[in-house]
């Protein structure tokens, strides 16, 4: 039997403004419009990857962002920025959730991928692949780029932003993608990184990622209970957030903290940051 033939809805301006107003009142910081054509024209994610392998019906993926405020994304490793980094799980899975549920009252079938598609660190390390790539989606939804350390660049808050996608029937108009690279190649992702894992490469701004010496270093905190890692999230110094907290220029206080801490774990410059991490667990009281 064959399965039942969807139709695709025609572009709608007014559901387009909904969706928006939806998202912003339940708190969304960013919203994209990524059509699904773009995997196709593009061509980099692998076809079982892709929107309409997935959810058969999809003509749009809707891509939400939150942003992580910089002070707490600046304690990490951290009880406090493993708290804000669930937090901000538990909000994007909500808004999707109910954005879905909304959508499909208005007869658009849709359905959501939740902001990590991989269940467990020891299922990543066995299969390294999320089951849908959101970075992927926000680009092809014109919400930033990628930078060398893989993580999506956005001008509003650089790499600290979290993601989720609706998949859609609803036809929407996307943004454009993005053509000017936001990273500057600075390295400090690839200084920062505690366990090499990223590489600068001469031939494309992506860098070379190995993505198990990261998981090493996450089921390490996981054991310390200051999962996720994120520092090359922190030190990125791309971003409009960073003029918010006045924390431009300061990419050298990151790059010096390793060193610094380790002959005196109680430099008062990074005081801020050492008295969170002496609580839940990560260092000595
Ligand atoms: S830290 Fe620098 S090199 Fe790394 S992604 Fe950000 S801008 Fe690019
Ligand atoms: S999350 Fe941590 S370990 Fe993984 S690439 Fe970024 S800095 Fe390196």
């Amino acid at each position: 039997m064959q399965p039942a033939a969807y139709s695709p809805v025609r572009p709608n301006e007014e559901l387009r403004s909904r969706v928006i107003e939806f998202c912003r009142t339940h708190g969304a910081d960013l919203i994209g419009f990524a059509p699904v054509k773009r995997w196709e024209e593009f061509n980099e994610v692998p076809p079982e990857y892709r929107p309409q392998s997935l959810f058969p019906p999809a003509q749009t993926v809707i891509v939400i962002g939150l942003a992580m405020p910089l002070p707490i994304v600046e304690t990490t490793p951290s009880f406090l920025h493993k708290e804000l980094y669930t937090t901000c799980n538990q909000e994007l899975d909500s808004i999707a959730f109910n954005l879905t549920r909304f959508l499909n009252r208005q007869g658009l079938a849709s359905y959501f991928f939740t902001r990590d598609g991989y269940a467990s660190l020891s299922a990543l390390k066995k299969k390294p692949y999320a089951a849908f790539g959101h970075t992927a989606a926000a680009r092809y939804a014109g919400m930033g780029t990628i930078g060398l350390s893989r993580n999506l660049l956005t001008p509003e808050f650089g790499p600290r932003v979290r993601l989720v996608s609706v998949l859609t029937a609803a036809q929407l108009e996307g943004q454009p993608v993005m053509e000017k690279d936001l990273c500057i190649q600075c390295q400090a992702c690839v200084k920062c990184c505690p366990k090499n894992a990223l590489k600068a490469r001469d031939d494309q701004i992506r860098g070379d990622f190995d993505v198990n010496l990261c998981i090493d270093q996450h089921i390490e905190l996981v054991k310390q209970r200051c999962y996720p890692c994120g520092i090359c999230i922190k030190v990125c110094p791309i971003g409009k957030d960073r003029a918010l907290y006045k924390q431009k220029g300061i990419v050298k206080k990151y790059l010096h903290e390793a060193e610094v801490l380790a002959s005196n774990p109680d430099a008062p410059e990074y005081r801020s940051w050492t008295h969170v991490r002496r609580h839940g667990g990560r260092l000595p009281q």
